[in-house]
């Protein structure tokens, strides 16, 4: 059965959104109207927990399989200067949101490469974010760290700036399989790192990594999860490596014939899952593992695990507000994206406006439709009906979805119990396409513009 069952998943697998949003980010459009954002921000109501994404799009050397919002550079003005538009920029969001008792629970540097600022730079947006915010205490302060770039001293200031979580991006420790990628990046460094941090007092340590590269195999993936762990990282990322070389040409670079076919991938992920939970890790969600008493697990366990564009997180802000060039936030009328393009970006902040250049508006039928993704993805099982009835629909309002699901029942991925809907547990690769089943904006899922998604494996 189990056998039958991998090769279902094997021959159904397809393109589908990551759903780390919803409606998702292709649906965004352009914002005309520039009162609409500021609207937003003063509708939040008073005393409202905010959740800051700050975005550092700048990187000293490209890896190949890099999907993020980034450019290269080698030299440090233009990222000095970009340090000091999000600091104008701070300024501009608090000035909008006005002085109604928010307060800062969450905030996360992401990139690109955040610890490309240097110690002072950093030092100066915290200063800048705490002038102008309540940072809660206790709040979460969590930053992107690259090992080829850190130093004792970048260390040091987060320490002092409050930083109290690091995510380490790893992606491999094999050297065959980090060349090829072009990241060489010693194990070494890794465990320096982590000895920096913790010397420092930063215990909280999120290790990244990828399946799906060039030349991995279940032994080299289970090879660097054992290198991993042995660094005791609380939690851990196996992130699918998505191929577009359409989207992102430096994707060209990477030799094809090295990749990991679907069957491949699929082992790759066990492998890597086997060797995590073995050694102790529990799954969360799709693609995270931490220790079992981490707050991630809790949050699982408790039904309260949220999903966002930084992958799983318990945070239970009101809203998420993107600070830099193409930044995402999240507010309870929809999302919204700053301006991509640097010189746009740069442009509107020195004339002391918000940057917000793409929206997209939700309504109740979106929460609705969001709400019951967001549970699929989080808990591996929904309650269909109670979801409706809490959004403000009758119960029977995603019958017919539910209707589209029995296909998938049918093939051993999931039970339906009335409206309520559980992954089989050896299934959950393809919790992805079951929410798709949900996605109003897909009028056929089986149509799906395979430029667009990553495969659910
Ligand atoms: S360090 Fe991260 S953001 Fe920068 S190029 Fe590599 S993968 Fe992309």
């Amino acid at each position: 059965m189990r056998c039958n069952l991998r090769e279902t998943m094997l021959k159904l697998d397809r393109p589908v959104p990551r759903y780390t949003s919803y409606p998702t980010a292709p649906h965004f459009q352009p914002l005309e109207d520039e009162q609409l954002y500021p609207q937003m921000l003063a509708d939040l109501p008073e005393g409202a927990r905010l959740s800051l994404y700050l975005h550092v799009p700048f990187c000293p050397k490209m890896c190949w399989y890099c999907g993020c919002h980034t450019k290269v550079t080698q030299r440090y003005a233009p990222v000095e200067d970009y340090a000091h538009l999000m600091m104008r920029e701070i300024e501009i969001l608090a000035d909008a949101l006005g002085s109604r008792g928010h307060k800062i629970s969450h905030i996360h540097f992401g990139g690109g490469s955040p610890g490309m600022l240097r110690a002072r730079d950093f030092a100066f947006v915290m200063d800048r974010v705490r002038e102008n915010f309540t940072v809660e205490a206790g709040a979460e302060i969590a930053i992107e760290i690259d090992p080829r770039e850190l130093t004792e001293g970048r260390v040091a200031a987060y320490a002092k700036n409050g930083v109290n979580r690091i995510s380490l991006g790893v992606q491999d420790f094999d050297n065959t399989v980090l060349e090829s990628v072009n990241r060489p990046q010693p194990f070494e460094l890794s465990a320096q790192a982590v000895e920096w941090f913790r010397a420092q007092g930063i215990e909280r340590i999120n290790m990244d990594l990828l399946y799906g590269l060039p030349h991995q195999s279940p032994e080299t993936m289970v090879a660097t999860i054992e290198k991993a762990i042995s660094l005791n990282p609380d939690r851990l990322a196996l992130f699918g490596y998505a191929h577009v070389p359409w989207m992102k040409k430096h994707m060209r670079l990477i030799d094809e014939n090295a990749l990991p076919d679907k069957t491949m991938r699929f082992d790759l992920f066990e492998a890597g899952a086997q060797t995590l939970e073995h050694a102790g890790y529990i799954p969360v969600g799709i693609d995270h593992f931490a220790k079992k008493d981490d707050a991630l697990v809790r949050a699982s366990k408790e039904g309260r695990l949220r999903r966002n564009f930084q992958g799983y997180t318990d945070d239970a802000a009101d809203a998420l507000i993107g600070i830099g060039a193409s930044s995402i936030g999240f507010l309870p009328g929809g999302y919204v994206q700053n301006a991509v393009d640097m010189p746009v970006y740069r442009e509107r902040v020195l004339a002391g406006k918000l940057t917000v250049a793409k929206y997209c508006p939700i309504d109740d039928e979106d929460r609705l439709h969001a709400g019951v993704i967001e549970r699929l993805m989080c808990d591996f099982g929904v309650d269909v009906g109670a979801q409706c009835a809490a959004y403000g629909f009758a119960q029977e309002h995603l019958d017919s979805e539910i209707e589209a699901v029995v296909r998938y029942a049918d093939l051993g991925f999931i039970e339906i119990d009335g409206r309520r809907l559980k992954m089989n547990p050896k299934a959950r690769m393809m919790v992805r396409i079951i929410a798709s089943v949900f996605d109003a904006y897909i009028p056929n899922v089986d149509a799906l513009a395979p430029q667009r998604h990553s495969k659910a494996i």
